[in-house]
């Protein structure tokens, strides 16, 4: 199966020269000082896109749930700050008019709203009329049909500037990342989508700092247009995700450390 959808290149719709796409900033917006000082912190680094989650889908109840509303606030003035395009994730009708009304550049579904067509499809709905970039994480479970499916309902929605996340698959079995990678679905992804840009997710794939290097240099290997590495001022604070958030000084020495098709030559 070859999918045939005309779907606009990346460098179309995001300003970046001939080099991955990076995305970056906290899991979670905590408050204005700590976005704007992570914004500004990134900026030197060349990154592409600030990135910063406003409602949060927690696995379990009582936890962080993210400050909503009001983070899309803290999200502008940052924006203004460091003149970086911003994206977040939505998972409803209303995340979306909220997210437009603060000047959201772009938006991401997350894994555990790809997994549910429902969901998709309001989301698809609400997106009617809008031009938006909207990037597509994977479900959260080893589907390729299912993310598939959930592209072409925004697809069908008449959004065309697109783009899929690769953040890795939940599993039971015992495995050193967080969600193992399983790099064959996004390779398939790409032989029956071979004009989706693809970003790598190392961040939520590893879970854990040290695997960052090398879930994102495999993911430059294979060709991705990108990377979205989450990063905050102090991550061993972080409300969530602490554990494979790394400072901006960090992500600086791993971006740094990559082999990209241009510097290899
Ligand atoms: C996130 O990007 O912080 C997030 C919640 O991601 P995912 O949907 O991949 O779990
Ligand atoms: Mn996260």
């Amino acid at each position: 199966m070859k999918l045939e959808l005309d779907i606009h290149p990346l460098q179309s719709w995001i300003p970046h020269q001939d080099k991955p796409l990076i995305i970056s900033g906290p899991c979670s917006a905590e408050s204005e000082e700590q976005l704007v000082n992570t914004a500004k912190q990134l900026k030197p680094l060349g990154i592409n896109i600030l990135r910063a989650g406003v409602w949060k889908p927690r696995t379990r109840p009582n936890s962080f749930e993210g400050y909503g509303e009001q983070a899309l606030k803290w999200l502008q003035t940052a924006k203004k700050e460091v003149e970086l395009p911003v994206a977040i994730e939505v998972a409803t009708p209303q995340h979306i008019e909220l997210a437009l009304k603060h000047d959201v550049d772009i938006l991401w579904l997350g894994a555990r709203t790809t997994v549910n067509p429902f969901n998709v499809q309001e989301i698809a709905d609400a997106l009617k009329g809008v031009d938006v970039p909207v990037m597509i994480k994977n479900p959260i479970n080893p589907d390729l049909a299912l993310w598939i499916g959930a592209i072409e309902r925004i697809y069908n929605a008449g959004i065309r500037k697109l783009a899929v996340i690769h953040r890795g698959f939940s599993t039971f079995q015992k495995s050193k990342y967080r969600n193992e990678p399983t790099w064959q679905i996004p390779i398939e992804l790409k032989t029956i989508l071979p004009n989706m840009p693809i970003i790598g997710d190392p961040s939520h794939i590893a879970g854990r700092r040290d695997l960052l290097q090398e879930v994102s240099q495999k993911s430059l290997d294979l060709n991705y247009d990108g990377l979205m590495i989450e990063s905050h001022i102090d991550p061993d604070n972080a409300l969530s995700d602490a554990k494979q958030q790394v400072t901006p000084d960090s992500l600086r020495n791993i971006l740094g450390g990559l082999q990209t098709r241009i510097s290899r030559g």
